[in-house]
């Protein structure tokens, strides 16, 4: 078993220690006699650090708990100055040591918040590089709880109370009250006393004083199948979240030219605009193919019979293509037309007017095999895609000539 100094005290960031046993694969790691570096557990993360010796420094990149009770430090190099029997000492990344302090404690007077406001119990914790969530086991969850819940647990931070620890048998813990109880297996359980507050068996590294926690922020608030899930961030993430939430809004409403909290009213403003635009310019794009349709038609000779319209455009969408298309073998009822635009999209559209002797669907289908392009349709109107712009124009002559034979 590995002495496990942050258990005493979570502000430990400097220790020294002897190596235990140390190896190459499959990862580098060292076990030591007794370490402050925290492994992964009980929803926590691990710490991140450095190992010395009079050799030289090791980054300690991972930590994790074996099954009998013993800390891997995973390293980012073979441990070849790591030898059984060496001496070392530990130094903790405190700045991501505090971090997870600050969220763990946040989580503890979270979950007790809900618990002494609306009796709804944590049934898990999650933390993770940028946000954390616990799970809760309820089957509703409204936006004014969360509130309730965000304002008590900063209530509790402000007023700064005592963390402590204490170590208590099993027997003794059950007539405490705890918050939750671990699984059966332990005889003496660590508790984390917030005072006056909560009371939870936990491994977990916590700070002293609930005022070191800084803040806690609720984020999203999702269903998920045991309950529901509600993302927080404490101390300061929370700041470093407010930090980037206000420049998103501020660079938003600089595109708006107006005040952050304006930006909702804003954005409605500005979709029904695009609403509205969007469905003038369908009716604008109709009446222009209607139009185009005319003058097309009336420039176009008859012969043996029909109308054969060959038209390349640039800078139409399919879209307009098809209207247009429509159009032409609608006007008249004699009329084929073979239609094309070079972009967005090089595309072909072919129609014909009903009753007219020709497949379309077959003959986009055969050009398109032709000039490498993907397309069908049914015998009176058919279109496709064309790799390239330049195919646009030789696809419709091809399509034009085989009408012709
Ligand atoms: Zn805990």
């Amino acid at each position: 078993m590995t002495d496990r100094l942050y258990y005493h005290d979570s502000f430990l960031y400097d220790f020294e220690s002897e190596v235990r046993e140390s190896s190459d694969s499959p990862r580098p790691s060292v076990i030591l006699d007794r370490t402050a570096f925290y492994p992964t557990s009980g929803g926590q993360i691990f710490d991140t650090g450095l190992m010395s010796t009079e050799a030289g420094s090791i980054k300690v990149v991972e930590v994790a708990d074996t099954e009998d009770g013993r800390v891997v430090h995973y390293l980012e190099a073979p441990p070849k100055d790591l030898k059984p029997g060496t001496r070392v000492r530990g130094q903790i990344d405190a700045t991501r040591r505090r971090d997870h302090m600050q969220q763990h404690s946040g989580q503890h007077v979270l979950s007790a918040a809900f618990v002494s406001l609306f009796n709804i119990p944590t049934v898990s914790f999650h933390m993770a590089d940028d946000y954390c969530s616990i799970d809760l086991d309820t089957p509703n969850l409204s936006k004014a709880q969360v509130e309730q819940a965000e304002r008590l647990a900063n209530e509790i931070i402000l007023e700064d109370r005592a963390v402590d620890i204490r170590f208590v048998t099993r027997e003794e813990a059950g007539n405490l009250g705890l918050r939750k109880l671990p699984p059966a297996e332990r005889d003496h359980l660590r508790i984390i006393d917030i005072r006056g507050f909560d009371l939870s068996a936990c491994g977990g590294t916590h700070v002293n004083q609930t005022g070191q926690i800084g803040c806690i922020l609720l984020r999203k608030t999702e269903k998920v199948r045991q309950g529901w899930r509600v993302e927080f961030i404490a101390g300061q993430r929370a700041v470093a979240a407010a930090r980037r939430d206000f420049q998103t809004l501020t660079e938003t409403a600089a595109l708006f030219s107006a005040h952050i909290y304006d930006l909702p009213q804003q954005t409605r403003k500005s979709l029904d605009e695009i609403r509205s635009l969007r469905k003038q310019n369908e009716d604008l794009q109709d009446e222009l193919a209607a139009a185009q349709a005319v003058a097309i038609l009336s420039e176009t000779p008859e012969a043996n019979g029909r109308k054969l319209v060959v038209r390349t455009f640039s800078d139409r969408e399919m879209n307009f293509l098809k209207l247009l298309a429509q159009k032409l073998v609608r006007h008249a009822t004699n009329t084929v037309a073979l239609l094309g635009t070079t972009s967005p999209q090089p595309s072909l559209v072919f129609a014909q007017s009903a009753r007219q002797p020709f497949d379309m669907g077959a003959l986009m289908k055969q050009t398109m095999s032709k000039f490498g392009g993907r397309g069908g349709g049914s015998k009176d109107m058919a279109q496709g895609g064309l790799p390239t712009a330049d195919a646009v124009q030789e696809a419709l002559n091809s399509a034009f000539a085989s009408l012709r034979t």
